[in-house]
């Protein structure tokens, strides 16, 4: 959540009362709660004129109205807690409209407020995810024309009835009307204009009018293993019972295949189910799949969609149109009626955590959303995470697992290059082994791939002559150089220059040189050792547009490419089955720095680039570029024993309540003024909570210091499990001032240390 002067959150007090549904009006006659997508500390009170509840009734919880807020009008959604009653009647301001669209459905209006005071955001912030203005309220349609009733039908020549009744079944414009009545253009506008036809707004063609298709696919016949694993989760689906399932399997062992058996199930029991993936925009071959499957195409939400779309889906869900529904973690506030499954695929992604405004891990926030629909909720990965892991040992999640790869595959052999004794050439960074290795996998027709996750040329730029190292002006980072580009680009706030030829410190030409690579220096290089290779570059500013990934993707299936380049866009869910050689070009780069899933993050990536090797009949390889072969996650990838490193980690974890086995709440302090920004953190660090059970670290400079030129300082709480740290929170950043200038940023359950 965001924390700034005068706008501090009451959430914690007021999500109990949001909690406890009454299920009915919220409040007395005449007047009702509503809560607004806007950053208020709650709902507002309004009145409920008459005309808009003729029968005297109440308006019911959920619905979606239009009321005044200021001087504008707004969507609002009428909440369960009662009105406050601490503004008399007389002030209180009428709503202007009921919205003509189904209620927002009470588990999600319950989810709203959980995830408010779990995240401790505004509750209208998080309404504004679920409620989005731009999204619920449809432009005007166009002018058409629709047919009088009053009209005597008899009186009329036959193309005119003709007409008459398409325009009566459903307005339309004159070409449409012309069309489907099966008479020219002109006999409609006639009737236009002589009055037997009387103008009429039209809706706004649904583009999705729901999940469309035959609805029929192929299921393929599943082993006995993934037979098992999809009839448990399909019988979890049809006890409409919550529960979390994690299911665990190896890469290629058909993970997707055995979630379809529960989406189908849940189609079967006519109830909606939802997929999280944790990149839209990369799941192409997923989407394929799919609609090989079933038939039909599911819905796709994710944040990329335009107005118009977005606005489509988002009606087809309200009105109950989409029964199966793809997205991003943004999905999971979608108005949903009758929930029947939630699937979280690759769980132990860090992409589920959503790191800007409301600050909430997707992963977590779908049990909660499956526990308040009564939906059964699948976590899928390949490597899961702990906090998951721990989970299902200790009871609180059934365990699925699959062992062995589909069809008899074999998981790739794993070994590591060594690049003390096998170092490359100088100046290269791609070891002698390495590219014997490609050349022989190349020779043999099949394909390869070079991992490195690290977008440009090199991640620095120095001055051979004085040292200086090229810096963003707005935040504490190298530019990274994008030759292609002729560009020096910051990663973080997108900052960028043309890249100079002198150096701008001591202004000796020539003098910059590059250090370390990024993967357009090992296309360079793989390009000089291959010159005949058709090579695929890929990564998110190579591949842009909508279907780029999938594109790119089509081409390695078909052959039509040899080498693929790229950083951890190629370690997702693929599957090319041409692909045989995996080389990792620095497989110690996620392990610097001291954030506490380093290994965990680095051995489930590099897991899941090796699982694209080998997937087909050809047995794959992995090469491991590394320094420190000996390292735990090389030696868990080595001899493929990810389970025996978790152990460890837990091990680690365990006694200094690390997560899972205790709570974290980051407090990131900025400011544009750096002073300021030391005052509140200092000041924070004083009213520390103190307690058994309760540390606190820093203040200290955040890793990224200034990030768009604001200074930022970094507070960590740590507690046990049994103690719930909103509460310290919340009671804590209350008792400090803070000034205008400054915002403290809380993130509940932090996955970025930065
Ligand atoms: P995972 O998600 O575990 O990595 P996938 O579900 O992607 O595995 O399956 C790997 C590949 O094997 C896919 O191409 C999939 O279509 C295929 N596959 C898996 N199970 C079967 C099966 N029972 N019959 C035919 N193909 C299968
Ligand atoms: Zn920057």
């Amino acid at each position: 959540m965001l924390l700034m002067a005068g706008r501090k959150h009451t959430a914690m007090s007021e999500a109990p009362e949001a909690l406890a549904l009454t299920g009915g009006a919220g409040g007395g006659a005449g007047r009702v709660s509503v809560l607004l997508p806007v950053p208020l500390n709650g709902p507002l009170d309004y009145l409920v004129p008459a005309h808009l509840v003729p029968d005297g009734g109440k308006l019911p919880a959920g619905t979606i109205v239009m009321v005044p807020l200021g001087g504008r009008r707004v969507v609002g959604v009428v909440w369960d807690s009662p009105a406050s009653g601490g503004v008399a009647s007389s002030k209180l301001r009428p709503i202007h409209e009921v919205l003509d669209l189904p209620p927002l459905p009470d588990d999600v209006r319950r989810f709203v407020a959980w995830v408010a005071r779990y995240t401790m955001s505004n509750p209208g912030e998080v309404l504004a995810m679920a409620v989005r203005p731009s999204v619920v309220i449809a432009p005007p349609g166009r002018l058409g024309w629709r047919g009088v009733a009053s009209v005597d039908a008899a009186s009329l020549g036959e193309k005119q009835r003709k007409v008459l009744e398409a325009a009566l079944a459903a307005p339309g414009s004159l070409t449409d009307l012309a069309k489907r009545a099966g008479v020219s253009v002109p006999v409609v506008s006639a009737m236009a204009k002589t009055g037997l036809l009387e103008s009429a707004r039209l809706e706004a063609a649904p583009r999705f009018g729901g999940n469309s298709g035959s609805g029929t696919g192929e299921a393929p016949t599943l082993s006995e293993a993934q037979a098992e694993a999809g009839a448990a989760l399909a019988g979890k689906v049809t006890e409409r019972k919550f529960g979390v399932t994690l299911l665990e399997g190896v890469t290629g062992s058909g993970k997707t295949e055995v979630y379809f058996e529960a989406i189908e199930a849940c189609r079967r029991a006519g109830r909606v189910a939802l997929v999280l993936l944790p990149e839209i925009a990369l799941s192409a071959q997923w989407l394929e799949r799919f609609v090989r499957r079933f038939g039909l195409r599911p819905l796709v939400w994710h944040s990329d969609l335009g107005q118009r779309d977005r606005r489509l889906a988002w009606s087809a869900i309200a009105h109950g149109r989409a029964d199966v529904i793809v997205g991003a973690r943004s999905a999971l506030f979608l108005p949903i009626h009758d929930l029947g499954l939630v699937i979280v695929d690759e769980e132990h992604e860090s992409a589920f955590k959503q790191e800007e405004g409301v600050i909430y891990h997707a992963r977590d926030m779908a049990v909660v959303r499956g526990q308040l629909a009564g939906a059964p909720v699948v976590l899928v990965s390949a490597t899961p995470s702990l906090e998951t892991l721990n989970n299902a040992q200790s009871g609180r999640y059934d365990h699925l697992r699959l062992d062995a790869r589909h069809g008899g595959a074999l998981l790739p052999a794993v070994e590591v290059v060594d690049m003390r004794s096998d170092p490359p050439d100088r100046g290269k960074f791609l070891s002698p082994r390495l590219i014997e290795s490609l050349r022989a996998v190349l020779g043999r027709q099949e394909q390869g791939m070079l991992f490195l996750n690290r977008r440009g040329y090199a991640p620095l730029t120095l001055c051979r002559t004085c040292g200086h190292r090229l810096q963003c002006p707005n935040c504490t980072a190298w530019l990274v150089e994008h030759r292609a580009r002729r560009q020096l680009a910051c990663h973080h706030c997108g900052y960028f220059e043309a890249a100079p030829s002198a150096c701008p410190s001591c202004g000796v030409a020539g003098s910059l040189v590059p250090i370390g690579p990024g993967i357009e220096r090992i296309s360079e290089e793989a390009l000089e050792a291959f010159p005949e290779a058709r090579i695929l570059v890929m990564a998110s500013d190579t591949l842009t547009g909508p279907n780029a990934a999938g594109e790119a993707a089509q081409a390695i299936v078909d052959r039509r490419v040899d080498l693929i380049i790229g950083t951890q866009i190629v370690a997702k869910g693929w599957h090319f089955p041409h692909l045989t050689l995996v080389g990792v070009v620095d497989a110690d780069i996620g392990l610097a720095g001291g954030d506490l899933r380093a290994g965990e993050r680095t051995l489930q990536l590099l897991h899941q680039v090796a699982g694209r090797a080998g997937r087909a009949e050809a047995p794959g390889r992995v090469m491991l570029q590394t320094f420190s072969p000996d390292h735990p996650v090389m030696q868990a990838l080595l001899d493929g024993r990810a389970d025996e490193f978790m152990d460890r980690e837990a091990a680690a974890r365990r006694p200094g309540h690390w997560p899972p086995f205790g709570r974290l709440v980051a407090l990131i302090v900025s400011s544009v003024d750096a002073p300021s920004a030391d005052r509140v953190a200092r000041d924070l660090g004083r009213a520390a909570p103190r307690g058994p059970g309760i540390t606190v670290l820093g203040p200290a400079p955040a890793p990224l210091a200034i990030l768009r030129n604001r200074h930022r300082r970094r507070l960590l709480l740590k507690t046990t499990r049994e103690i719930a740290p909103q509460n310290l929170v919340h009671a804590w950043v209350e008792g400090v001032d803070i000034p205008r200038n400054v915002t403290v940023d809380i993130d509940v359950d932090p996955v970025s240390f930065l």
